[in-house]
């Protein structure tokens, strides 16, 4: 992705999901992240929910490299809370191209072996198997498990003791499926925003009048729908509080002349706020590491819920607000997400 332009992101079901591996610097939704710099990973404490400390649940990544030469590889994380369903957490990372980890020249996509060696297995130990984020200190898997079931496993079975342990929650989510250790993975396919259709420009009485006949016709006959896109639609889009909101009227416009996206990219641009309560007014902190401004980079739109099915997670849109300096050299810098709730 590249400045001066609106990109869009569609989840796309991977062709190939050896592609999602991070040699390849995939933009991706779900599934574990795929790390950049894999030596200097975060350290877990970066990626607790502020609120709660439980780790985070990574949502997705983009690839978006800048001019500067520091940035010719640049990615973008963010993660959610899913107790809290309200919290949020981004990283930025970036390398340059003559880098310690990747080769010079663009990876093959036509040749995907390769992957899964001694490297990869040493770089995994680091990780919560269930997750992918990084094992944390007082988290069992940053040192040997000592526990009896664990020695007796030792003694049985040497394999079985070596097996990487994770994270408390992401054992519990195995155990009772409260909460997802990782959400369904998508190749994020990167197309320019499509312009509006000019006869459509300010009217929005179609979608009103279905609605409008919806209700009615729902009254008389509960099991009679509208067609599944336009029911999804009026479910996901409209609470009631939205409906005469110029500016919610206006999102709902843009939106449905790309439908299908989730995330809307536009470097140094602004965020097409979803309504007009809530947004935000003073603009975002200045970076926590080296000061200088940020500015907005993406955002992140409900269709994301629809898509992933997140009953836990909750936003109109989620706002990613970076650096203007790209600072922290080679390592994971924590960015500012703002999120506009969607008015109830
Ligand atoms: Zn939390
Ligand atoms: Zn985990
Ligand atoms: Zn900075």
């Amino acid at each position: 992705m590249n400045a001066d332009q609106i990109l869009l992101g569609y989840p796309e079901k991977p062709s190939n999901p050896a592609l999602l591996h991070r040699r390849f610097f995939p933009s991706k939704v779900g599934g574990q992240p795929a790390w950049l710099n894999p030596q200097h990973l975060p350290p877990l404490s970066d990626l607790q929910c502020p609120r709660c400390r439980t780790p985070m649940t990574f949502i997705l990544q983009v690839y978006a490299s800048l001019d500067a030469s520091s940035c010719f590889h640049r990615t973008i994380f963010l993660f959610g809370c899913q107790p809290c369903g309200n919290q949020f957490v981004a990283m930025r990372n970036q390398l340059p191209r003559d880098n310690a980890f990747y080769p010079f020249e663009p990876p093959d996509t036509d040749n995907v072996s390769g992957v899964g060696d001694e490297e990869e297995d040493e770089f995994k130990s680091l990780l919560c198997p269930v997750c992918g984020l990084p094992k944390g200190d007082g988290e069992a898997g940053s040192s040997p498990d000592t526990s009896p079931a664990a020695k007796e496993g030792r003694r049985g079975d040497d394999k079985a003791a070596l097996i990487p342990r994770g994270h408390r929650r992401c054992r519990r989510v195995s155990e009772d499926g409260m909460l997802v250790g990782v959400f369904e993975e998508y190749e994020l396919e990167v197309d320019e925003e499509g312009e509006e259709d000019a006869d459509k420009q300010g009217d929005y009485s179609h979608e009103m009048e279905l609605k409008r006949r919806y209700d009615e016709v729902a009254k008389d006959n509960p099991d009679a729908t509208l067609d599944e896109s336009e029911q999804q639609f009026f479910e996901e889009f409209a609470p009631p509080s939205c409906r005469n909101d110029d500016t919610f009227q206006t999102f709902l416009k843009r939106v449905r002349t790309n439908p299908g996206h989730v995330l809307r990219y536009a470097y140094e641009g602004a965020p097409l706020w979803f309504a007009s309560a809530q947004q935000l007014e003073d603009g975002p902190p200045d970076c926590d590491t080296c000061g200088s401004p940020r500015v907005f980079e993406f955002q992140v739109q409900p269709e994301l819920i629809h898509l992933l099915k997140l009953d836990k997670l909750e936003w109109g849109i989620l706002a990613v607000y970076t650096c203007s300096a790209n600072c922290g050299g080679e390592g994971y810098v924590k960015e500012f997400v703002y999120r506009q709730p969607e008015p109830m």
